[in-house]
């Protein structure tokens, strides 16, 4: 991958590129393009043998114009304050694009987490927890999981928050347990969107996605959702990766058997139903139908987007393609579904998991998936309208003009205070 790439560069990029579609003074673009804030802490924290280690950790709370900042939590080595700065600007226009009454925000703690045990784990989040305690809360701003964090941090995060606060406020974050105020849905809603968005794109093209062949970069939460989910519309899955390589598999790979392959030995690589392995380059490079990146920033570069052969590339990864591999897909007429339709799944299901929370009622999953598909598609048709009306490059041009406009129109109705 090509890790050179500041993702807060790339992040400007896109939206310098959509701001001359817009109609918004200079200020107001400066605004578009920074954090209202950022939180940088380092956490002191006690270790299983009595010594203490601290953790860089930050909190990025990128614009709360439209609602509460929102945003999900990263454990990874790689973790930086560029990097936090982006994804947190990636949800603001995120959740405008999904037409969600919620900002954008994003955090993330400097730690491989596959290093440390459970219980120094939940030292270290109840640490982060009680830094974060001001600055969250169901009108505030509310945390959700992300790479490496799943359903037990945000329970750790939940409960630190609320006995701190003395309250009960399940609202303050999302992605929790079902039995802690979690939704039904939450866990599948990142894949579940991203392949609602690729079967959309094949649809315009006028084919459809049943005939797909597919690849699939990253084989976590939501990459492996992804799989079994196409796999469910009848696509074939032909090669999935993750950290540690990719396999494939003409015929096609049971995705659930490859997750439990994976659950077991740790990875997808050595998965006896498949026919060879592939390393992550290659996989990207498949000729497939649909390519789903599903794992970390930058894996499309330049270079590697030179020998792309999908011909839809949906985005369940934020900003995994740099915004030079972007033209060269544009060159090549790839349809790239952008992260922030493709994989606003999972922040619209936490948006559904908030407001139950409000309302202390509960959806069964038939409503939230027929739900969150009511808006994927009509967020879809949006951007199709605004990509063919004004003839845009691209549908993440189009994607980032729908979604500044939404976030200009309620930064001029806030006005700026005092
Ligand atoms: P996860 O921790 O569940 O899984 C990440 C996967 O990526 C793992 O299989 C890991 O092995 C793989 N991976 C890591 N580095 C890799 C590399 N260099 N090459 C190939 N594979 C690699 O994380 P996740 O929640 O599935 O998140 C994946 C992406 O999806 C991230 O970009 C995240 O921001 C985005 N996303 C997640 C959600 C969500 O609800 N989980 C929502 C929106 C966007």
């Amino acid at each position: 991958m090509g890790d050179s790439v500041n993702p807060f560069e790339s992040f400007q990029e896109q939206v310098d590129e959509a701001a001359d579609y817009v109609e918004a003074d200079e200020g107001m673009l400066e605004r578009l393009k920074n954090p209202e804030r950022i939180l940088e802490t380092n956490l002191s924290v006690e270790m299983d043998d009595g010594s203490i280690e601290v953790f860089r950790a930050y909190r990025s709370q990128f614009n709360g114009d439209r609602g509460p900042y929102k945003g999900g939590i990263r454990y990874h080595p790689n973790v930086s304050r560029d990097e936090v700065k982006a994804l947190s600007g990636w949800m603001a226009y995120k959740t405008a694009t999904a037409g969600i009454p919620l900002g954008g925000g994003k955090g993330g703690i400097v730690i491989d987490p596959a290093e440390y045990s459970e219980s120094e784990l939940e030292r270290i989040t109840r640490t982060f927890a009680k830094e974060l305690t001001p600055l969250i809360g169901e009108d505030r701003d509310i945390p959700a999981p992300d790479v490496n964090t799943g359903q037990r941090e945000m329970n750790w995060i939940k409960d630190t928050y609320e006995t701190l606060e003395n309250t009960t406020e399940p609202g303050v974050i999302t992605g929790k347990d079902i039995s802690s105020g979690g939704s039904e849905g939450r866990v599948e809603a990142t894949g579940r969107s991203t392949v609602i968005a690729a079967r959309e794109a094949f649809d315009y093209l006028g084919r459809d996605i049943s005939d797909a062949t597919v690849a699939v970069q990253g084989y976590g939460n939501a990459g492996w959702i992804s799989a079994k989910l196409a796999e469910e519309l009848g696509a074939t899955v032909v090669a999935v990766s993750d950290s540690s390589g990719g396999i494939y598999s003409e015929d096609g790979i049971d995705a659930v058997d490859a997750k439990r392959h994976k659950r077991e030995t740790g990875s997808v690589v050595e998965y006896p139903g498949a026919d060879e392995e592939v390393t992550n380059d290659e996989l990207l490079q498949l000729d497939v139908d649909l390519l789903i990146p599903a794992a970390l920033e930058n894996a499309i570069d330049e270079e590697i987007a030179r020998g792309v052969r999908a011909d839809v590339i949906s985005e369940a990864a934020n900003g995994p393609i740099t915004p030079a591999g972007d033209d060269v897909l544009e060159d090549e007429d790839v349809l790239v579904v952008p992260d922030i339709l493709a994989n606003a799944g999972g922040v619209t299901v936490s948006y559904f998991e908030w407001v139950q929370n409000r309302q202390r009622f509960y959806w069964d999953e038939e409503r939230v998936n027929d739900e969150l598909e009511d808006i994927i598609v009509d967020q879809f048709d949006t951007l199709v309208d605004a990509y063919e009306e004004h003839d845009l490059p691209s549908m993440r041009v189009a994607a980032y003009v729908v979604a500044i406009d939404r976030v200009v129109e309620a930064a001029e109705q806030a006005d700026v205070w005092p």
